[in-house]
């Protein structure tokens, strides 16, 4: 017989993993953009936009994922973009496929941030790219489907 405590600590432990599961999913759902390389000949627009485990830097073209390292951006600013990448997602119920309490705040304040990094990528990149941001419509979408 379980007791309590055991009984506890086994439902926690179940439902990270079904988290995680729901996240690789969740991930996998994705995984075109994720594992596609950009094959644009030439890269004219770049995206900053936040996603789970995912470079902020996107091609504005085919929409691929970028490698970060690639382009010259200074240490101080790549460390800031990944701080805010490790946030992202925050404000997501993964079991539910809702948002958590306080989760729309916590969403646009990711963002409010994400547009003052974008537009540290843009000063340093606007000679060779076109750097637009994307604001992360998760909660969005949540809200106006409940609606
Ligand atoms: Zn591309």
């Amino acid at each position: 017989m379980l007791d309590y405590d055991e009984f506890q600590r086994q439902i926690s432990f179940n439902s990270s993993i079904r988290k995680a599961e729901k996240k690789l999913l969740y991930i996998k759902g994705k995984g075109s953009d994720y594992m596609r390389l950009c094959r644009c000949q030439k890269i004219k627009q770049v995206k900053v936009e936040a996603d789970i485990s995912a470079d902020p830097l996107w091609c504005g073209r085919c929409f691929a994922n970028l490698d970060m390292n690639d382009f010259p951006l200074p240490p101080e600013l790549k460390k800031e973009l990944q701080a805010w990448i490790a946030d992202y997602g925050q404000w997501i119920d993964w079991e539910n496929d809702g948002i958590v309490k306080g989760g729309a705040l916590m969403e646009e304040q990711h963002n409010m941030r994400g547009v003052v990094l974008a537009g540290r990528v843009k000063l340093t990149l606007e000679d060779q790219y076109d750097v637009v941001f994307a604001p992360a419509i998760f909660s969005r979408r949540i809200i106006k489907n409940a609606l």
